[in-house]
């Protein structure tokens, strides 16, 4: 028994037993928590540390830095597809999630034994371990559920939580530890803290019983023909592309033949795929589809926080040169709402039952919060005195409704994929969902560098009018999505037969 759930064979007990849990949450979801919390430590940690490293210490210029940086971040979540396509084929979600984990280690290390000369060799590495961790264990949240289980949702937004208190504690502790204490220091806590996660995941996983195996083999299945072969071939074929990455990485001018390149060859894929489904599974791979799509748009517009949004707490809230206050706000009071707010929003789906909104409503929600988040972004300039100087209890508060709006959309988005996809493609739909976060960040980047004022002599005030007028489009963009959404909703609603 592997990753099927044919309605029609009968449901492993064991199966049953984990799915038939009493209470809000299955037992396994606390582990999962845990293990993805450490993960997320490591993963937010080395994203946190990256531009100031990369310009202190490799000498990279803002610009360089800002490229660069997109790069790197697209190619991880763009990796997160391989690591699910193999996973559903080959390895199966729990050696995926073990040598991905390991992967990120040996990339931790590698850059903590030598952080300038090392750096590019051990991210690519830890990039594709990241690609074999980050969708499977998503996957496996999925896994722990029966199909309708109303309380998938709410499942999903206290393992959202685990990610972000992960994502909180990695950000700050990682890039503090470089600055005060010296890089090695940074890179070697993510690997640590990485090992923690593995050992987390790897001494608790015998609780999940039958889920997460290989599909060509599993305890209670001998291998089939050729399987050790292919095993190693994907743990082999993984290595071979360390080089590749490297080359990608290194040079972001790549990155558009890339993204240009890979996106439309997926879409091709997955569609031709769809073929192979029946034609419910491929109504609901339809709506699957449309919410990865929209969610393109959602990131997009939401990662501002990495690029414009961090340039606009440094020039326009902070009081001094010495003042991190607004640059901390902007990098990790995402996380501290989503810590308050996921598990609040969880029960309130529960507490609503019938009249719980399906998934497609919440994204529509999902893009008005955000809307509503960018148009106070954009009353910044309102609150600017002639030096440009704004307020931070403005921008704080624009950051509540950006996260709420990210807890209508990205933790349904997860608990959705692995309702509309057929349990055989769960590894390569919660890619496809990644997938559309590499693409958000990538476009993230454009829009940023679209917004920046392109007179080098601006004055801080003319920069942030820049920003600001664009945060207003960014909020009309959303308000577009949001209507769009809702007009969509009852066919979807149709194509998803009460999946969505
Ligand atoms: N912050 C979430 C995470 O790290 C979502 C990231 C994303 O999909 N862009 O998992």
């Amino acid at each position: 028994m592997a990753n099927s759930d044919a309605s029609s064979a009968p449901l492993d007990p064991r199966l049953a037993a984990i799915r038939n849990f009493e209470g809000k949450y299955p037992k396994q979801l606390w582990w999962l928590f845990l293990s993805e919390m450490w993960e997320r430590f490591c993963f937010y940690g080395m994203r946190g540390a990256l531009t100031v490293f990369m310009m202190s210490q490799l000498g990279l210029l803002e610009k360089e830095a800002n490229l660069q940086y997109g790069a790197i971040q697209s190619f991880v979540y763009t990796m997160t597809f391989v690591g699910g396509f193999f996973a559903d084929r080959v390895l199966g979600f729990r050696r995926s999630i073990v040598w991905g984990g390991l992967l990120m280690v040996i990339g931790s290390f590698t850059i903590a034994a030598s952080p300038k000369e090392l750096f590019y060799i051990g991210t690519s590495i830890s990039i594709i371990g990241t690609g074999f961790f980050k969708p499977n264990i998503s996957g496996v949240v999925g896994m722990l559920y029966h199909d309708g289980d109303s309380r998938r949702d709410a499942g999903f937004s206290l393992f959202y939580s685990g990610i972000n208190i992960g994502a909180m504690l990695g950000g700050f502790v990682c890039v503090s530890l470089g600055k005060n204490y010296g890089w090695n220091w940074c890179f070697m806590s993510t690997g640590l803290v990485m090992i923690f996660g593995l050992v987390v995941f790897t001494s608790t996983s015998r609780q999940l019983e039958p889920l997460g195996h290989s599909p060509l083999c599993g305890p209670d299945q001998p291998p089939t023909l050729g399987t050790i072969e292919k095993v190693i071939g994907v743990y082999a074929g993984s290595l071979l592309m360390i080089p590749l990455v490297l080359l990608l990485v290194s040079n972001s001018t790549y990155t558009d033949y890339f993204m240009w390149t890979v996106g439309p060859v997926v879409l091709a894929w997955f569609l031709w795929s769809m073929l192979s489904c029946t034609a419910d599974e491929a109504k609901k791979l339809v709506v699957a589809l449309v919410l990865v799509l929209f969610s393109i748009m959602f990131w997009g517009i939401f990662e501002q926080s990495g690029g414009s949004l961090a340039i606009v707490a440094e020039n326009n809230l902070a009081t001094s040169e010495t003042d991190t206050l607004p640059i901390s706000i902007n990098n990790s009071s995402n996380s501290v709402f989503v810590i308050l707010f996921a598990p609040l929003l969880g029960i309130l789906w529960m507490k609503m039952k019938d009249k719980e909104p399906d998934s497609v409503v919440k994204f529509a929600f999902g893009f008005l919060f955000l809307a509503g988040g960018y148009w106070v972004f954009q009353s910044l300039i309102r609150f600017a005195d002639p030096n440009g100087h704004s307020s931070l209890a403005i921008f704080t508060t624009a950051y509540f409704l950006v996260t709420v709006g990210e807890l209508c959309l990205s933790p349904i988005g997860l608990s959705a994929m692995t309702k509309l996809a057929p349990r055989r493609m769960y590894g390569v739909m919660m890619g496809m969902w990644f997938l559309a976060s590499a693409y958000g960040q990538y476009v993230a980047g454009l829009l940023g560098a679209g917004m920046a004022s392109d007179d080098p002599n601006a004055t801080k005030l003319q920069k942030l009018q820049s920003y600001t007028d664009g945060y207003g489009q960014l909020a009309i963009y959303a308000v577009i999505c949001a209507v769009l959404m809702l007009a969509l909703s009852l066919l979807l609603k149709k194509l998803a037969k009460g999946s969505a």
